[in-house]
């Protein structure tokens, strides 16, 4: 069986790892990073970006580039890319696709199965749609597992101590706070908060407006004006934010940044530690609220919190790790990079269904209990939500109430499901509905229907209704939710493999060329080692050979190379190849 791949789809950035040996480790992406920006973006020429690459042109080609889609999973948002409209789905496959394709190139096998994170507040839509974005990308995930469960997973791996932990996961874009308890063989999540609109970019854009307040005081020059100044002061405040976790002040340089009156106007001033914590004060405050409400909504105290976890990039900020260590009264666990913990947690999910770490050890058996993250319902006379299964069930979880008519000789009742807290139906999210037909003739309140929710370990819901009388029963699943029907999925799933296979045509052209590049400057270089060895009209032959062929090269770019050039290339190659083979 091949390698099952652990993907942190997260929200700013993604991470994907595996299980090598008996260890998780991050799979680095193509351009090096450990971490691939979850930005997609097509250019003016209709080339697809993804990860750093779109990360880069953000600002200067806004509608062409999307970030933060994990956000839109599960609803109806739609993005014109390209003169195509793309759901929420589509494009995180566009992501998973190339963490996929990076992963490939990495293990040097093909990837078909993964395990996905998601937040452990997603509810079923959205869970739903982490999944299907998954088949489109061509991939068989295997479990989808909260976020909060992976951290504390890759965290459990070396010990098996009962114990109750606080996952603390501030990224770019959200902030998630659980409470999770590892128990005997069991990791169960007891309650969740967060701010669905909290982290690392509100850090970046006080430092934005800082800078771009301080130039336009010094020069009256205003900079929002400038969208590619401004892409150059986000990426430098970015840096100047993470450079200012490990030190304690930081130049800002951004020569030529913009024009005034014709004369190119420089920026450099120097953010100390103490003023960004400054500037960023009210938000590191804004951490404090959800972790109450975490630890408080799981019947827990601070002090009954064995270990705390970090997750998620900003919380290498100090002021956020000081903030953490001041509400919970403990120094937080530092063993795992936090932007690479829940990838690395669900790598080991991934090995564990591919039995591939050894069999008794702490992690292979390891049960993962999640819960629902919001209560289900049905609707019952008036409106009323009559709930089925609490906020916080541990999963898989199935649960049956009996329920009747409202009307004298009814045959017929709809079921319609609903998520969320609030008492009436209309103030909660509809799920999906059905008709139970066939309900033997009675007075009102006689018939005796079952309803059964069942909840599987994915969190995917199940909902049956049987006339007990009769025995007519009826089922759905809550898959329509995800908003693609499955041939919009099969359609997608076809689309992206088409462009996967062009792309990787992309990219032989590009290797093609890249490589005859190599060819050239080793030549090249042996000539001059060795050309004296040769004779003149051996020399002279390749010398010929290698001009040919660098011209071929030049004429052409990476991203723009055609078939004809390649083929070129090619020729030209093989005879130098042929030439050369003395010194080669
Ligand atoms: P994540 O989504 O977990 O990868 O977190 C991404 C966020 O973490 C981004 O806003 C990054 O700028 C931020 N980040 C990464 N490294 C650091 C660091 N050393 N100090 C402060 N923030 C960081």
């Amino acid at each position: 069986m091949g390698k099952i791949i652990g993907i942190d789809l997260g929200t700013t950035n993604s991470c994907v790892a595996v299980v090598e040996g008996e260890k998780a480790v991050v799979i680095p992406n193509a351009q090096g990073g450990r971490t691939t920006p979850s930005i997609v973006a097509y250019t003016d020429k209709g080339d697809r970006l993804v990860g750093e690459a779109a990360k880069r042109q953000a600002a200067v080609n806004v509608n062409q580039t999307v970030s933060s889609i994990k956000r839109e999973m599960g609803s109806d948002y739609r993005k014109t890319l390209n003169g195509k409209q793309y759901s929420p789905q589509e494009i995180s496959a566009m992501i998973l696709q190339k963490l996929k394709k990076d992963a490939e190139e990495y293990l040097g096998e093909k990837v078909y199965d993964a395990v996905i994170t998601v937040p452990a507040y997603f509810n079923d839509a959205q869970r739903q749609a982490t999944k299907d974005a998954g088949r489109i990308a061509g991939l068989n995930v295997r479990r989808i597992i909260n976020e909060p469960t992976s951290a504390a997973l890759a965290y459990g791996l070396d010990n098996g101590q009962a114990q109750k932990i606080l996952v603390f996961d501030l990224g770019g874009g959200t902030f998630d706070v659980s409470v999770i308890e590892i128990g005997d063989n069991l990791i169960e999540v007891l309650a969740t908060a967060g701010d669905n609109h909290l982290g690392g970019d509100d850090f970046d854009n006080c430092l934005v407006d800082f800078i771009v307040k301080d130039f336009k005081q010094k020069t009256r020059i205003k900079l929002d004006k400038d969208p590619t100044a401004m892409q150059r002061v986000k990426e430098e405040a970015e840096k100047a934010k993470i450079a200012l976790s490990s030190t304690t002040s930081y130049n800002i340089n951004l020569p030529f940044l913009t024009m005034q009156k014709n004369e190119p106007a420089h920026l450099e001033m120097t953010i100390t530690r103490a003023q960004f914590d400054d500037l960023t004060k009210h938000l590191v405050e804004r951490t404090s609220g959800p972790v109450h409400s975490a630890i408080s909504d799981a019947g827990l105290t601070p002090s009954d919190i064995q270990k705390v976890v970090l997750v998620g990039g900003s919380t290498r900020i100090p002021a956020v790790a000081d903030m953490v260590k001041r509400l919970m009264g403990k120094e937080p666990s530092r063993g795992i990079n936090p932007d690479e913990c829940v990838a690395l947690g669900a790598a080991i999910q991934g090995a564990k269904f591919g039995n591939e770490l050894i069999v008794g050890s702490a992690a292979s058996e390891m049960i993962l209990m999640d819960v629902t993250p919001l209560s289900l319902s049905i609707e019952t006379v008036g409106g009323v939500a009559s709930r089925l299964i609490e906020r916080n069930a541990t999963i898989p979880c199935r649960h049956s109430q009996i329920f009747t008519t409202a009307g004298n000789f009814q045959t017929s009742v709809d079921i319609k499901v609903y998520q969320g807290e609030r008492k009436f139906t209309k103030d909660n999210k509809l799920l999906g509905n059905f008709q139970l037909s066939g309900i033997k003739k009675a007075l009102a309140g006689r018939p005796q229907i079952e309803v059964t929710f069942d909840i599987d370990a994915n969190g995917i819901v199940t909902v049956s209704a049987k006339d007990l009388g009769t025995g007519n029963a009826q089922e759905i699943t809550i898959t329509a939710s995800s908003n693609l029907s499955e041939e919009e999925i099969e359609r997608a799933r076809r689309e992206a493999e088409i462009y996967e296979k062009a792309d990787n045509e992309k990219q032989e052209l590009i290797d093609i060329r890249n490589e005859a590049e190599q060819l050239v400057y080793k030549v090249e270089n042996l000539l001059k080692e060795k050309g004296d060895s040769l004779d003149k009209t051996e020399k002279k032959r390749i010398k010929g050979d290698c001009a040919e062929l660098k011209k071929h090269v030049l004429k052409c770019k990476p991203d723009t190379i055609t078939d004809q050039q390649a083929g070129y290339i090619r020729t030209a190659r093989e005879t130098l190849e042929e030439s050369a083979k003395n010194i080669l």
